[in-house]
């Protein structure tokens, strides 16, 4: 049964797509079947995971409107493949923002991802889903899918101040609409250890939210930044350096914690 999991944080520019896409190739690399679901029309984790937005058939828009099935609509990426480190993509492009006036006259219109993604259960051992900078209708199916959230964030003043709305949303759509959801975790991403303000900022976060804070933490590396101009995630480009390593060990926590949750 495939573990679904929310990468999400209503800012923008906090590192949720390139969490989503290491993770995924952390986890390909690490031998776990691996769906990567792109919620945002902007297709960077589509584009980041080697495959064009452009040139997509079929995408995660059709699943939506239920004119296709996951097993029918997702892509794979050459270079992934030939790295070893291939996972499933469900692409998005710019038809998905039309997604969002499209859906509001359907029914069960938060639960349509949720739906497609129980057809292909048996195909994943994770399914992970890049969620757009909003709490819109395509976040909400999201999380309405997913077993859990993982919040990636920058230990910054304002992060905890960020922190509360998500938190306050989570528990809505987890009283409301989806019971299995829960934060699985806080990620410190674009980390660097010689800023006290942030060393700061991550022990107020482990004084708050105690285990709910992985342990794996992703520094600040140019690598990372650099890989999606070559259509790969930085765990492709660049397997040896600082990032892509902690993204792996990030990978092998996520296996631990899910083994820790079945228990
Ligand atoms: P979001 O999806 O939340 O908008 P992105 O993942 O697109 O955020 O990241 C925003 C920018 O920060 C991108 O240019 C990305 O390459 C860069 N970035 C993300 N994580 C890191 C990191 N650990 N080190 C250096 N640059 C990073
Ligand atoms: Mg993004």
């Amino acid at each position: 049964m495939a573990k679904i999991f929310c990468v999400a944080n209503q800012k923008g520019g906090v590192g949720k797509t390139t969490t989503t896409v290491n993770l995924a190739a952390g986890l390909a690399k690490i031998g776990q079947r691996v769906l990567m679901v792109d919620l945002d029309p902007q297709g960077n984790a589509t584009m980041g995971s080697g495959v064009d937005k452009r040139a997509l058939k079929l995408s995660v828009y059709d699943v939506l409107l239920e004119s296709a099935s996951i097993a029918e609509a997702h892509a794979k990426s050459d270079k992934l493949i030939q790295a070893g480190c291939s996972y499933d993509v469900l692409g998005a492009n710019r038809e998905l923002a039309g997604a969002e006036v499209e859906l509001v006259d359907l029914e069960r219109r938060e639960k349509r991802l949720k739906q497609a993604l129980a057809q292909a259960n048996d195909d994943y051992d994770f399914v992970l889903i890049d969620c757009p900078p909003s709490l819109s209708m395509l976040t909400l199916n999201g999380l309405c899918s997913a077993h859990g959230v993982i919040v990636p964030m920058q230990c910054e003043y304002f992060a905890l101040e960020g922190l509360t709305d998500l938190v306050n949303t989570i528990k809505q759509v987890h009283a409301n609409l989806n019971k299995d959801l829960q934060i699985i975790g806080l990620l410190r991403v674009m980390f660097d250890p010689r800023i006290t303000l942030q060393m700061q900022v991550s022990d107020q976060l482990k004084a708050h939210f105690g285990d709910k804070v992985f342990d794996a933490v992703i520094p600040r590396n140019v690598r990372l930044a650099e890989a999606p101009s070559y259509g790969v995630p930085g765990v492709v480009f660049d397997p040896a350096s600082k990032g892509a390593q902690a993204f792996v060990t990030f990978a092998e926590e996520m296996v631990a914690r899910i083994q820790s949750l079945k228990s």
